[in-house]
């Protein structure tokens, strides 16, 4: 059986002005240093993230972008490249988060070429799925799930998953504080862990992060990561204060 190493991911959206920005990543690296057996990584606003990247120079703290484009580059207007994310020392990308897939329209297609893009530049996607509320009213939960994977990673062979992490995000718990019980995202995440058993192989399935996301914070981490198909957290709000995500990085083991 792998050994997954958890992985913890701070998404701080369209939130920090620059010297807030540097003082989270200054935070987040300080409260990293204890932190053992746990990967850490923060997706910082894209005019942030070169500043942030110097925050975090001989850190155990990774950086991440939150979106990109698909082209390479070019007349693109406003789209941020994943090479640029690259050269500026990004190590992941995320790709489907929802509020791309609500706001901005990306749609499952999109996803997969952002997704795909991100692998070739040899970057790491933290892939996001999850279902609306509805969706999980109506018992609809695992068959978005399927699609959201399926079309999400058209493409994407079982050596390209070693660079893959999904973040399973009930868009119903994101920002809402309405936290999955960990009863209701263990059943997910171990559906999710099935499905990578039956559309790829068990080796695919034994390895892959598969990250909670939607309103983690210092009190519910711990429970949350006792499942034992959570593998980490993709974390929004709580991630903007460092006290908080300092204690999300040292959760009890
Ligand atoms: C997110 O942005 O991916 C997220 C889960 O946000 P929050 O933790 O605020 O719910």
């Amino acid at each position: 059986m792998a050994e997954r190493v958890p992985f913890m991911a701070g998404n701080w959206k369209c939130n920090t002005v620059l010297p807030e920005a540097v003082d989270l990543a200054k935070a987040v690296a300080k409260a990293s240093e204890k932190a053992s057996g746990v990967t850490v990584a923060v997706c910082a606003p894209a005019p942030f993230l070169a500043p942030v990247a110097d925050a975090l120079k001989g850190t155990k703290v990774a950086l991440g972008g939150q979106d990109c484009h698909w082209e390479a580059g070019g007349a693109f207007t406003g789209a941020v490249s994943t090479a640029m994310l690259k050269s500026v020392g990004c190590e992941y990308v995320l790709s489907g988060h929802s509020e791309r897939r609500s706001i901005f329209g990306d749609s499952d297609a999109d996803v997969n070429k952002k997704t795909l893009k991100i692998l070739e530049e040899g970057l790491k996607c933290i892939l996001c799925i999850g279902e609306l509320k509805e969706e999980r009213e109506s018992g609809e939960t695992f068959n978005v799930c399927d699609v959201q994977l399926t079309e999400g990673l058209k493409g994407v062979s079982a050596e390209m998953m070693k660079n893959v992490v999904i973040a399973y995000e009930p868009v119903w718990a994101i920002g809402t504080g309405l936290t999955a019980t960990p009863e209701v995202a263990q059943e997910t995440h171990e559906y999710i862990r099935k499905w990578f058993v039956e559309n790829y192989n068990q080796e695919v399935a034994d390895n892959v992060i598969i990250q909670y996301g939607g309103s983690v914070n210092d009190a519910n981490v711990d429970d949350l990561m006792a499942c034992p198909d959570i593998d980490g957290a993709l974390v929004g709000g709580a991630s903007l204060k460092a006290e908080s995500f300092s204690r999300i990085v040292n959760f009890n083991k």
